[in-house]
């Protein structure tokens, strides 16, 4: 199942099995092989080659065989045209932005991102570079509206953004960038394409950082942009071929086997995180739950909108307690790790504490230290007893 146009009619399960796979030519082998060199074999005269050319296999930084097969997985998931995949998440994010900004253009992007995001836009590409940059908190599309100026060339959204949770209306922010000229980027890794797919509602970028949920199994890191061929064209350029964010043909293979199982670990990331966001908020100790399943969140309705079939395996929770009790909370967990990153097969948590930099930007619950919970495929009862058995270690039950 090679071809794009074939690719699209099969349902999101059979793509993630076929799309990008084929029977090896050479050797009949059921799986592509995994291709380490760093060059290809030259024509019989090169001298009118174009060395910075991603077309053809010529160098493995401008384009190799894993990543080709990676990029038309990841396309045909995300239900777009074209896709580059790069060596990391923020590869994606800086291939996108140095490509498409320039000195004297503005951008818009939502308060609450990952870390990166801020630092690119709001410190190095404004600082060092002259782009203009304007926070904003994109829950309301009427404050991404009002932030709109003549130069405003792209708007930069997360959502659910990390680590609040906080839900965007991806449509209705699509709606106001293309009324003014702008084009719309969405950082999609929190959902994945499984429970969304921002440029089918409307996105012109969707940014995946493949490390989390499309690998998924917390051994290999990966990015991708994807968006119409015509946009896509001059940021491979750039992103790949000149500032050279390309990603390791292994790992590209590693992210393709793991991509087989992203449909079947989302769900269980989907209802093992809903149980256990219903599970927290019943806990008296507990000070409050950020998940965009729960009725209880502001961005309840969008998501519902939004995301289908399920709102992720990320949650953030506080517990009424001081800053050492989390720490000592966290030291007493058997089952669930204290490490960064997410999307992971097994449960990842981290104690954000009260001086997070960027903590004035959070709503106030966040505001006295909390937890980012990324909620694995384990069994949820296992789950919730290692929760549960830690609390009263503490003193919280
Ligand atoms: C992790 C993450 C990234 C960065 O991805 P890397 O692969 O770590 O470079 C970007 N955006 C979000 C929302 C993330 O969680």
């Amino acid at each position: 199942m090679s071809s794009r146009n074939d690719a699209y009619q099969y349902g999101f399960q059979t793509r993630a099995v076929h799309v990008g796979n084929e029977v090896d030519g050479e050797s009949g082998a059921i799986k592509r092989p995994i291709t380490m060199a760093n060059s290809y074999a030259l024509p019989y005269d090169p001298t009118d080659m174009n060395w910075s050319s991603a077309g053809g296999n010529l160098y493995t930084r401008n384009g190799g065989t894993n990543q080709k097969y990676l990029q038309e997985r990841i396309a045909s998931l995300e239900g777009g045209e074209d896709c580059i995949v790069l060596a990391s998440g923020v590869a994606a994010l800086s291939g996108l932005f140095f490509a498409l900004l320039n000195k004297g253009d503005h951008v818009i992007f939502s308060s609450v991102t990952y870390i990166a995001v801020y630092r690119l836009l709001n410190e190095l590409l404004n600082n060092k570079f002259g782009v203009e940059t304007t926070l904003v908190d994109t829950s309301d599309p009427a404050n991404v509206e009002k932030a709109i100026r003549p130069n405003t060339k792209l708007i930069h959204i997360e959502t659910p953004g990390n680590p609040t949770l906080t839900i965007s209306d991806i449509t209705a922010i699509a709606e106001i960038a293309h009324c003014h000229g702008a084009l719309l980027s969405v950082d999609n890794t929190f959902a994945s394409p499984f429970n969304q797919q921002p440029v089918v509602l409307g996105a012109d970028f969707a940014i995946e950082s493949l490390t989390k949920y499309i690998n998924g199994h917390g051994d290999a890191m990966g990015g991708a942009i994807v968006g119409r061929t015509e946009h896509l064209e001059k940021i491979r350029a750039v992103s790949q071929i000149n500032l050279g964010g390309t990603i390791s043909p292994f790992n590209a293979w590693l992210i393709m086997r793991g991509s087989v199982t992203l449909p079947l670990r989302m769900r269980q990331h989907n209802e093992n995180a809903l149980t256990i966001a219903r599970w927290l908020e019943t806990q008296p100790c507990v000070s409050f739950v950020a998940y965009p399943g729960l009725e209880s969140h502001p961005g309840h309705e969008v998501a519902r909108k939004q995301m289908a079939p399920g709102y992720g395996g990320v949650l953030s929770f506080g517990l009424k307690a001081d800053h050492d009790t989390h720490n000592r909370f966290v030291s007493h967990l058997q089952i669930i790790t204290s490490a960064v990153s997410l999307g992971h097969d097994e449960s990842l948590i981290v104690f954000l504490g009260e001086n997070d930099e960027r903590q004035y930007l959070y709503p106030q619950e966040f505001h006295n230290g909390f937890f980012r919970f990324s909620v694995g495929i384990e069994d949820a009862e296992d789950l919730i007893e290692d929760l549960r058995q830690a609390m009263t270690a503490v003193g919280l039950l």
